[in-house]
C-alpha cells in the first residue's frame, strides 16, 4: 500500500472524514474513531459505507 495515497484517504461516511489507518494484515483501513474496517481488493481501497464491516471488539486498531 502506498504510503503517499494513504495519507489522502479519509472515512468516506459524512460528518466522519477521519484518516484511515492501514492494517497490512488484514488487508483493510480502518477508520479508528467507528472501528469500521474498509476492505482493499486487489490493491484498490473499496471506500464505500457499504463494504464497510464493524470490528469486533476482539481486534485492535492499527497505531497510526
Ligand atoms: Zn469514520
Amino acid at each position: 500500500m502506498d504510503k503517499q495515497l494513504l495519507d489522502i484517504l479519509a472515512c468516506p461516511r459524512p460528518g466522519c472524514k477521519t484518516k484511515l489507518r492501514y492494517s497490512q494484515e488484514r488487508m483493510e483501513l480502518i477508520c479508528p474513531g467507528e472501528r469500521l474496517a474498509y476492505p482493499i481488493r486487489d490493491g484498490i481501497p473499496a471506500l464505500q459505507i457499504e463494504d464497510a464491516r464493524e470490528m469486533v471488539p476482539e481486534e485492535d486498531v492499527p497505531p497510526a
